[in-house]
C-alpha cells in the first residue's frame, strides 16, 4: 500500500507552491518522519488548509514534486493520461514534422510531473526515472502512455541509485526491440542513436536549435573545432552546413567510433575530418604549439570534469576555458559557448563571458542566445529550471 500523509509547509513554501513552484524542498516541510519513496503528501498550511498534493521522491535537488493543487484530484492512471496527453498535444508540430523524428515528449516539472522525462526517437519512447518515488508509479504511467501514444517500442533509464547516477541495466521494457543504431532525423540531419547502451543515447536533444543555427548560419566555408564533442553531433551539423573541416575532441575512447558512425550515416568521409581522442586542455596546448587556429570553436563541457591532471567545474572555470578557446580562435571568428549547469543563470554566464574577454583585452559581440527548445517545457515563471545556456560570441579584432 502506498503511504499517504499530511505534511505542514512553512509559510514561504505555502506562498511559493500556491504560486506554482513545483519543487518540494527539504526546508519546505516540518516533518522529521521517515517517508517512503512514492508517498502521497497532502501539503497543508499552518492552519491545516489544503495547499497541494505532492509525491515524495529524493533527487539531488529536493525531496519531491507537486502533482496537483486540486484537492479532489487522485493520482491514478487518469491523472497520468491527462498530463501525458497534454504534453503530447503541445508537441503536435514536432510529431507532424517529417524532417525531425527525435524530441522530448514530457519534460518533468515543466509538464507537471517532476522526476519523469520521456523522449521520442522515431516511434520508440525512452522514459527516464529520476527517483524511486516516481518509479513507484511506473505501472500506472506505462498504462497511461500506452493509452495516449502509439508506442513502437519502450525503453527506460533508471537514474536514482545512491549517487544519482544511471543504473546499468537492460533498458528494454516492451514492444518492438530497436535495432541499433537507430537513425533519427533532426531538421533533415541524420543521427545514429542507441537506446540501450548506457546512460546516454548518442544525442543531446536539447541542442537541436543550436545545431540548426550552426549549420544554417555559421559553418559555410569555416574551420570548426568541436570540443567535448561526444559523438560529434555539432561536427555533423557543421559539415552539412558547408564547413571546410571539423576537428572533434573528446577524451572518451568511444567518441572515436561514435563520431565516425555519425559522419557515416550522413555520408560524410571521416578521413577528411579530424577526430582526436584527447583531453581538451591538452588539445589547447597542442593547438597553440602548432599554431592552429579555427574560425568557429564550440565549447560544450560537462558541468564537472575530472581527468588525471585537472578538475574542471563550469561554475568556477568557464572564464578560463573561454580564454583558452580565444587563443586558438581567428580574429572575426565565433565561439559557441554552452553550459547545462543549472546552478547559475544566463546573466551569470554572460558575466563569465565578459570577464574572459575583458581580461584578454578582446572585444566581442553576442550574436545569438539559446536556452532550452520549445519541447523542453519549463515551469511558468520559474526560469531557474531552464538549465541550458548557449551564447554565440563573435570575436572582434
Ligand atoms: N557537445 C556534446 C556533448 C558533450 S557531453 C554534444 O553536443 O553531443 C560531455 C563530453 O565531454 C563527454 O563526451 C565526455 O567524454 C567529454 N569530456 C569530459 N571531460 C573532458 C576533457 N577533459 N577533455 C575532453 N573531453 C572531455
Amino acid at each position: 500500500m502506498r503511504q499517504s500523509l499530511e505534511v505542514k509547509l512553512n509559510s514561504k513554501s505555502v506562498k511559493d507552491i500556491t504560486n506554482g513552484y513545483p519543487l518540494l524542498t527539504k526546508e519546505a516541510v516540518d516533518t522529521a518522519r521517515v517517508l517512503e519513496e512514492g508517498s502521497i503528501l497532502r501539503l497543508i498550511d499552518a492552519n491545516g488548509r489544503y495547499i497541494a498534493t505532492a509525491y515524495y521522491g529524493l533527487q539531488n535537488k529536493g525531496i519531491g514534486w507537486v502533482l496537483t493543487r486540486k484537492e479532489q484530484e487522485k493520482i491514478d492512471v487518469k491523472f497520468f493520461v491527462k498530463k501525458i496527453s497534454a504534453a503530447i498535444a503541445k508537441r503536435k508540430n514536432l510529431y507532424e514534422t517529417d524532417d525531425t523524428t527525435a524530441f522530448r515528449v514530457f519534460n518533468g516539472e515543466g509538464d507537471g510531473i517532476g522526476g519523469l522525462i520521456i523522449d521520442f526517437y522515431d516511434g520508440f519512447y525512452m522514459v527516464n526515472w529520476y527517483s524511486e518515488g516516481i518509479y513507484s508509479f511506473r505501472e500506472d504511467i506505462y498504462q497511461a502512455l500506452g493509452e495516449v501514444a502509439e508506442v513502437r517500442g519502450l525503453y527506460e533509464k533508471l537514474r536514482f541509485n545512491t549517487n544519482g547516477q544511471y543504473v546499468e541495466q537492460d533498458d528494454y521494457v516492451s514492444g518492438e526491440k530497436g535495432e541499433f543504431p537507430l537513425i533519427v532525423l533532426e531538421n533533415g540531419m541524420k543521427y545514429a542513436v542507441d537506446l540501450n547502451d548506457g546512460a546516454m543515447t548518442g544525442i543531446f536533444l536539447d541542442q537541436r536549435d543550436v545545431r540548426k543555427a550552426l549549420r544554417d548560419h555559421y559553418a559555410k566555408g569555416k574551420t570548426v573545432l568541436n570540443t567535448f564533442s561526444y559523438t560529434g553531433a555539432f561536427s555533423v551539423a557543421a559539415v552539412l552546413g558547408g564547413a571546410v573541416k571539423t576537428t572533434s575532441v573528446d577524451v572518451a575512447k568511444r567518441s572515436l567510433p561514435k563520431t565516425i558512425e555519425q559522419f557515416a550515416v550522413n555520408e560524410i568521409d571521416d578521413e577528411a575530418q579530424g577526430i582526436k581522442v584527447m583531453d581538451v586542455f591538452d588539445y589547447f596546448r597542442y593547438a597553440a604549439r602548432h599554431e592552429l587556429k579555427f574560425d568557429v570553436v564550440v565549447l560544450d563541457p560537462p558541468s564537472f570534469a575530472r581527468t588525471k591532471k585537472i578538475t574542471f567545474s563550469t561554475a568556477k572555470d568557464y572564464p578560463k576555458l573561454l580564454q583558452d578557446a580565444l587563443k586558438i580562435t581567428n580574429d572575426g571568428g565565433l565561439i559557441i559557448a554552452s553550459t547545462n549547469n543549472a546552478s547559475f543563470n544566463m546573466k551569470k554566464f554572460k558575466s563569465f563571458i565578459d570577464k574572459a574577454f575583458t581580461e584578454s583585452n578582446t572585444r566581442y559581440k553576442i550574436l545569438e542566445e539559446h536556452q532550452l527548445p520549445e519541447d523542453f517545457t519549463v515551469p511558468h515563471n520559474y526560469p531557474e529550471f531552464n538549465y541550458l545556456k548557449v551564447v554565440f560570441i563573435k570575436v572582434m579584432n
